[in-house]
């Protein structure tokens, strides 16, 4: 454990002494890089669990700034950061929550364009992103650059999360399970159907223990699984997802 410093050490005390993580899971944990596409409800989630739990790089996605209306949900934003931009304010508190963690914020709009150069290099990305053609674009270009994707969405009362590794023979991409009709789609569906609070949290902090297990090497493999959580029946569901032959991401 001489690569921790004591801080760390106190810090992470409650992980390092759980037996299917331990040192060597902190240590991987710390040694990984993670990307976030959206700053959002399951970003405000996720940014927080991950920084503590001590990820050693985290990347923050978002063009977008700070409206009244983000504060029910967006947990991580103040109303006296109103008009700020997203992504440099998340990247500022999850430094304030751990300054082991690096953090670099990129204020820019992830699209076709951008995805490859903004996205490769991590080891894991999760898209809490707020609309399909964005969601598209980071599922194919993670199939492509073979960097497994944790998805996580909420809406109204629905929540939907899976780990995706479409590059594999056996395991769906993104698109073999949302298909292709969504790609010209570009509507942020919380505004439009509304969405409770507490729900894109649950979602988020589910899609940040996803991807704690899968950098750690926790728990069985969930890729290839959709789990589904619904808020009024407050039941959660899982669901094998088949890899489409067809798929112009992944299949063929
Ligand atoms: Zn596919």
């Amino acid at each position: 454990m001489n690569d921790f410093t004591d801080d760390e050490l106190e810090r992470y005390a409650r992980h390092i002494v759980l037996p299917q993580l331990g040192g060597v899971g902190q240590r991987r944990l710390k040694a990984a890089s993670i990307a976030i596409v959206g700053a959002g409800g399951i970003g405000s989630a996720v940014i927080p669990a991950l920084a503590g739990a001590g990820i050693g790089k985290l990347t923050i996605i978002d063009d977008g700034n700070v409206d009244r209306s983000n504060l029910q949900r967006q947990t991580i934003f103040r109303e006296d950061q109103l008009g700020e931009g997203k992504a440099l304010l998340a990247a500022a508190y999850a430094t304030e929550l751990n300054p082991h963690v690096e953090v670099r914020p990129i204020d820019q709009r992830l699209d076709a364009a951008t995805a490859e150069e903004l996205l490769g290099g991590h080891d894991l990305v999760i898209d809490g992103s707020d609309n399909f053609a964005t969601r598209l674009t980071v599922g194919d270009t993670l199939t492509r650059l073979r960097i497994p994707l944790i998805s996580a969405a909420a809406v109204m009362f629905q929540g939907q999360i899976g780990l995706f590794r479409g590059w594999e023979v056996d395991k769906p991409c993104y698109r073999c399970f949302v298909g292709d009709a969504f790609d010209a789609e570009d509507c942020d569906t919380c505004a439009e159907q509304g969405v409770v609070g507490a729900l894109t949290a649950t979602v988020g902090s589910f899609g940040a223990l996803m991807a704690i297990r899968v950098i750690a090497g926790v728990g069985e493999d969930s890729a290839g699984k959709l789990f589904l959580f619904d808020g009024l029946a407050l039941d959660w569901r899982k669901i094998r997802l088949p890899k489409n032959p067809g798929c112009g991401t992944c299949g063929g």
